[in-house]
């Protein structure tokens, strides 16, 4: 009965914990015999987006943390596996994309007042602070190096044509251009224009057999 009591209240510490802060541990009931180690899986949603310009875990995403709190003479040995959502958007074609990305953490947070505490720097080696381990920003700086700087929605992404800007895989590999000498240039422009020129206002008129025969060749290159 009073264990039951006991781990009641225990719970209810770590409930006013979690909603704050998915990514902080209550780390009280591992103790601090080195060696004692305890499985942490839990799944947690994000306050806020991680990652990179154009590819990051969005805000609102479900993340696993699939984790080993291990006491350490020094602290906690935090080692495992943390995986969430990526939406991102190509780096060269601009399509949006989904995708998933993986993280290893090992990472050890260091006991108020131990040696470890007291010879580094706070930017060096995490601190626990009343018994609890917050992982976000390892998981910030884990992911932010995970994540490619220019993203790709697939691996062989053609991008834009550089042309006229269509998304390549869209119109297949067969999309191209004809690229006029500079030369020919005037000569294309006058093509263009002269059909107006030379489409009489009554064709309309003229018997079908005469009108094929009396269309001018520049309205058949247009066609092309
Ligand atoms: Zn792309
Ligand atoms: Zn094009």
């Amino acid at each position: 009965m009073s264990a039951r009591s006991d781990s009641a209240s225990r719970s209810r510490t770590a409930a006013r914990r979690e909603p704050d802060a998915a990514f902080v541990l209550d780390v009280r009931s591992l103790g601090r015999r080195a060696g004692t180690q305890r499985e942490v899986r839990r799944t947690l949603t994000t306050a806020d987006r991680i990652g990179l310009d154009l590819a990051a875990i969005p805000q609102g995403a479900e993340v696993d943390l699939d984790l080993r709190l291990q006491a350490v003479s020094e602290g906690v040995l935090v080692t495992g596996s943390a995986t969430g959502p990526v939406e991102g958007e190509c780096s060269r074609c601009l399509e949006s994309f989904t995708d998933e990305v993986e993280i290893q953490l090992t990472e050890l947070f260091a006991y108020p007042d131990s040696v470890t505490e007291q010879t580094t720097e706070d930017d060096e080696v995490y601190r626990m602070l009343d018994d609890t381990i917050d992982l976000e920003p390892v998981v910030v700086d884990a992911v932010g190096l995970a994540l490619p700087l220019q993203p790709l929605c697939t691996p062989d992404c053609a991008g834009l044509c550089p042309e006229c800007g269509v998304r390549t895989a869209s119109v297949g590999p067969d999309h191209a251009h004809e690229i006029l000498d500079p030369r020919w240039a005037g000569l294309a422009n006058f093509a263009t224009e002269s059909p107006g020129n030379g489409t009489p206002e009554s064709g309309a008129a003229v018997p079908d057999s005469e009108n094929r025969s009396a269309e001018p060749a520049s309205n058949r290159t247009k066609e092309k």
